[in-house]
């Protein structure tokens, strides 16, 4: 067995009805809480002002940035880095999904470090030199997991390049996952995002720095979206399969947490910089068919595990066998939860290929694959997964 470090600093408070203990939570902070949130709109408000009562009833005042981006931009963080200064916050409540999370954790590190969030970007030219406002973290979609992860994600319109901060500052303290907010996501965003914490777990499970413990986190939350997720889309209202998925992020969450991503997300997140219209799951989904068929060879005894997960009549098989099926699985899959479709049904212009590659390869993510890419393999990748029957 490989030797290993694990480090996971956020209090996870899980289960339907959980937000009701948002204000016990939040006032071990502070008293002057900043809510970070998308506009209102039908489905989120009553959750917003719910949770805005709920700070007050414990003595925590509330000053609501309402001005998150879905894909954040470093514009949409300084808005609400400025918002929490003038404010003088104690504390940031990201409540939404992984956009708002992470415009939270970008405030709470602007508002106490010099200069702006983008410039603690991976690669970027500062560091995280000490403690930022504590992150609490209420997702609503069942997906990113960065209510425990370190990450943020963000923007850069100017150069349409999207990017991350990872540091161990931004760990949320606390996360409060309550499976009822994510009860009012459409149908395709509980694919988009479900299938975000698929490749989650996927990819952290046949990372090169995958350890027995992100193994166990990364397996069980492939077995729950592979149980879960479908059923989920014939019948959103089904609180047992939310509660599933909910949780299955949050495991994903974890094992990305302690391992990170693979080529799709370096390739996804190069995507969402170059078209910010597209859904970082619809990103990552793009390109899998593609990533599968490339690095099967490289991981023979891992690829074939997620296929027999599928398909557990494949446990009579090779590893080869079952392995070299996993694409044609994935592809069924994708065909079953709606997101089956090519880069050209995103509207990425032919001509933003070479950029998407060169983008890919100024974050670290394709270097930690099983097989290590050449910029030529990945457009070639990008060509093949252009149109699709
Ligand atoms: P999102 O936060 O961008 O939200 C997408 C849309 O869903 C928004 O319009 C939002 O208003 C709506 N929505 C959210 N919850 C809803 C609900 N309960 N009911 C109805 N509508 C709802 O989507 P996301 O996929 O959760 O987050 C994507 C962002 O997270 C991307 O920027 C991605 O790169 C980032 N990300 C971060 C991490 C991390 O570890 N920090 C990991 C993966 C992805």
């Amino acid at each position: 067995m490989s030797s290993f470090s694990y480090y996971q600093p956020t209090r996870i408070h899980f289960g339907f009805g959980k937000l009701e203990e948002v204000g016990r939570i939040v006032s071990r902070y502070g008293k002057r809480a900043l809510l970070v949130t998308v506009p209102p709109f039908q489905a989120l408000e009553p959750v917003f002002e719910k949770t805005k009562r709920l700070l007050r009833e414990s003595g925590v005042e509330v000053a609501h940035f309402d001005q998150v981006i879905p894909n954040p931009t470093t514009e949409s963080i300084s808005w609400g880095a400025e918002m929490a200064r003038d404010f003088h916050a104690d504390v940031v409540v990201g409540l939404g999904g992984g956009s708002s999370i992470d415009t939270a954790k970008a405030i709470a590190l602007e508002v106490t470090h010099e200069g702006t969030a983008w410039e603690y970007r991976l690669f970027g030219e500062r560091k995280v030199t000490r403690e930022i406002l504590p992150i609490i973290a209420i997702p609503t979609t069942s997906g990113t997991g960065s209510q425990v992860t370190a990450v943020s994600v963000l923007t850069n319109s100017g150069e349409r390049f999207k990017s991350a901060i990872v540091d161990p500052h931004l760990f949320p303290k606390e996360a409060i996952v309550d499976p009822e907010l994510v009860m009012s996501l459409p149908p395709h965003l509980t694919a988009s995002t479900g299938f975000d914490a698929f490749a989650h777990a996927f990819e952290s499970y046949v990372h090169v720095n995958a350890n027995p413990y992100t193994d166990l986190l990364a397996l069980e939350a492939m077995r729950l979206v592979i149980r879960f997720l479908p059923p989920l889309l014939n019948n959103p209202a089904d609180r047992r399969a939310r509660e599933h998925m909910a949780w299955a992020d949050t495991l994903a969450g974890l094992s990305i947490a302690n391992c990170g991503t693979t080529l799709p997300h370096g390739i996804g997140m190069a995507i969402g910089g170059k078209a910010p219209w597209v859904m970082h799951g619809e990103a990552l989904a793009v390109v899998y068919p593609e990533f599968l068929r490339y690095t099967a060879p490289y991981a023979l005894e891992k690829f074939a595990a997620v296929a027999r997960m599928f398909r557990p009549e494949l446990l009579g098989e090779k590893d080869e066998v079952a392995a070299l099926a996993l694409e044609e699985i994935m592809n069924a899959f994708l065909k079953e939860i709606g997101m089956w479709f090519g880069l050209e049904d995103l509207r990425i212009p032919r001509e933003d290929l070479p950029g998407i590659v060169e983008d890919t390869f100024k974050l670290p993510d394709y270097s930690v694959n099983p097989r290590v890419p050449t910029k030529e393999d990945v457009l070639a990748l990008l060509e093949s997964a252009y149109s699709r029957k």
